[in-house]
């Protein structure tokens, strides 16, 4: 496996950061998370914009620009002989004197990891996964805001913990509102009387590049949508639910908090979204 860091691909033994970097001291960075199929990268140009958003919020200096990162992107695949990948760019504030001060750090770290995607089990598409709403809170948007997609993921991983602790897949935390927001790493979907509801942006969520192609997908086939204030009585009484990021695709819920969702069943409209997306992801795969 060849990772890239810096400026060049080394082995996966040799791709080591220095102890010093802010990322590692403080979680000082941002990161993407991406997806190949057959090569191709899905939503290249929107990951890597996304990428640029979160560090321009950290007065983070991206060490190269876009279109000779999206090169690197590729190379990484094609080293690596890739088809189905899993793709992770890492930007940090890179190494410096111990201290907050970002001018400490001369130079940001890039790295870039590919390897080969490995699939979810059929049955969490067939049977759908499990949720738990965690007691963990989503982090303010006025104290970390959740839209920028940065190194800094304990909010996340206390609530992964405490969903893994009671046997759920995904742990979905509430705002200071006590309105639902996301989960772990993915977007949250409800049907309520046919219509797809969905967290507004404003109740402090990451802005997910599956979820927005959902929303639009759900436009084309005529499925009313609301972008809302949702709480837990709405997912309880919800007709069905999903979970969307960029490796799971649409993954349907079909038990919150060890209730059973709607039927107990992934819903007719998941299965439509799912097999829309499927059917959609050749026109979004870049053109290499
Ligand atoms: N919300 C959070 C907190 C995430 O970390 C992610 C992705 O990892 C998502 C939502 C889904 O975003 P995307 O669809 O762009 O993968």
């Amino acid at each position: 496996m060849w990772v890239y860091l810096n400026d060049r691909f080394v082995p996966r033994e040799e791709a080591v950061v220095s102890v010093f970097d802010h990322g590692f001291l403080y979680g000082d960075g941002v990161y993407e998370t991406m997806r190949a199929y057959r090569g191709r990268v899905f939503l290249l140009e929107k990951h890597l914009a996304r990428l640029e958003r979160s560090a321009e919020r950290l007065q983070l200096r991206m060490p190269i620009p876009r279109e000779h990162l999206a090169d690197l992107v590729r190379a990484s695949i094609e080293r690596n002989r890739l088809q189905e990948a899993y793709v992770r760019v890492t930007v940090s504030r890179g190494a410096g004197e111990i201290g907050l001060d970002p001018a400490l750090c001369k130079t940001p770290t890039l790295v870039i990891i590919a390897k080969a995607f490995l699939p979810y089990p059929d049955s969490f598409y067939s049977e759908g996964i499990s949720i738990a709403i965690v007691q963990t809170r989503r982090n303010l948007p006025e104290a970390l805001p959740p839209d920028v997609k940065s190194l800094n993921f304990l909010n996340n991983i206390l609530a992964k913990m405490e969903a893994i602790a009671v046997g759920a897949y995904e742990g979905v935390m509430l705002n200071h509102r006590d309105e639902l927001t996301e989960g772990t790493t993915s977007n949250l979907f409800v049907v309520q009387n046919g219509r797809l509801c969905t967290p507004a942006r404003e109740c402090g969520i990451l802005d997910g590049l599956t979820r927005g192609v959902v929303l639009q997908l759900a436009d084309e086939l005529k499925i009313p949508t609301e972008e809302t204030r949702l709480y837990v009585e709405h997912l309880y009484g919800a007709e069905e639910c999903f979970l969307t990021n960029t490796t799971h695709e649409v993954l349907p819920v079909t038990k919150a908090n060890s209730r059973p969702v709607g039927n107990g069943r992934p819903g007719p409209i998941t299965s439509r979204l799912r097999a829309s997306f499927q059917t959609s992801l050749n026109g979004l795969l870049e053109r290499t």
